[in-house]
């Protein structure tokens, strides 16, 4: 059983500034620091902390070797990552001394994915294995395509929201995995209530996980609604605590564990990488969450 992971890998370059540049200032910058993100590269991560056998299919510049050693440190394997001409995605972020944030996002190589590459990139797949994808690279719909006709399950986290763009791949996927905005977003309601009920009418046979933060998260399936309530611990960053579930209970679900099990496992590690600072780097490992949940 394997994982190929369709996601974006991203360049975070992240500028500490008195304040957000002005229209027409040039304003220096007092330190700087370039970080893997990106949300397929977190949940690629993850994945590989989790111990899954992860492949991850996406694009980069020809220059940036490093963000390949990273990810397979972390246990991905990253064969199928095609590497172009032209910019890596990156994000260029300024940080306030109020820790506010300002972002220009370009996609660069995410956005250049080809059916091509796809097709290669599961050539080897079959029904025991999975597709995941999110919402940062282009390809989705080729994929699904290609996924179905090789009978791998599918599971899908569309983030960033689009929910035009979202809603009629999501009926040729299995597992949909959503925060709350995400819900109210792609069903056009207004509470996390309603939200649960228009997915569970519009999509009956979809396999459901809807993450709730602070609350924790709940399944609904064949097997029913069950709800995992999130681990109290001291945040300090919630950055990348999706990715960090979505890969943990992917990994757990896709061995075959039960939603329970799989939504322990994955609250666990969301837990613990919100007590840490940064992106990918506060993804904890697998014995770290083990000993978290003994
Ligand atoms: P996203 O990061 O996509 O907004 P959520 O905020 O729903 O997603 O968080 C994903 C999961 O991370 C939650 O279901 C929960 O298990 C865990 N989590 C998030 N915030 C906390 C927190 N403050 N304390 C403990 N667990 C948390």
């Amino acid at each position: 059983m394997a994982i190929y992971n369709l996601g974006s890998i991203n360049l975070d370059h992240l500028y500490r500034v008195d304040h957000f540049v002005r229209p027409g200032e040039t304003l220096a910058s007092t330190d700087f620091q370039t970080l893997l993100g990106g949300k397929g590269a977190n949940q690629s991560i993850a994945l590989g902390r989790a111990g899954a056998r992860v492949h991850h299919i996406g694009a980069i510049s020809r220059n940036d070797d490093w963000v390949l050693n990273e990810m397979r440190a972390s246990g991905v394997d990253t064969d199928r990552v095609a590497q172009l001409d032209g910019a890596s995605g990156h994000a260029i972020i300024q940080l306030d001394r109020q820790a506010e944030n300002a972002i220009i996002l370009y996609p660069g190589a995410n956005h250049r994915l080809t059916r091509e590459q796809i097709e290669s990139s599961l050539a080897d797949a079959g029904p025991d294995d999975w597709l995941l994808m999110q919402h940062e690279t282009n390809g989705l719909a080729d994929a699904i395509e290609l996924a179905r006709q090789k009978g791998l399950s599918i599971a899908f986290n569309p983030a960033p929201m689009v929910a035009e763009a979202a809603r009629p791949l999501i009926r040729d996927v299995d597992l949909l995995i959503v925060n709350e905005v995400e819900a109210m977003d792609l069903t056009g309601t207004r509470d996390i209530k309603a939200a649960e009920s228009a997915l569970t009418r519009d999509y009956p046979q979809l396999r459901i996980l809807l993450t709730l933060g602070r609350e924790g998260v709940v399944y609904i399936g064949p097997e029913g609604r069950e709800q995992q309530l999130a681990f109290q611990v001291d945040a300090v960053d919630t950055t990348a605590a999706g990715d960090t579930f979505i890969g943990y209970c992917l990994a757990a679900l896709a061995e075959g564990l039960p939603p329970l099990e799989a939504m322990a496992s994955g609250g666990a590690a969301a837990a613990l990488c919100v007590t840490r600072l940064g992106a990918a780097q506060s993804i904890p490992r697998r014995d770290e969450v083990d000993a978290f949940l003994q």
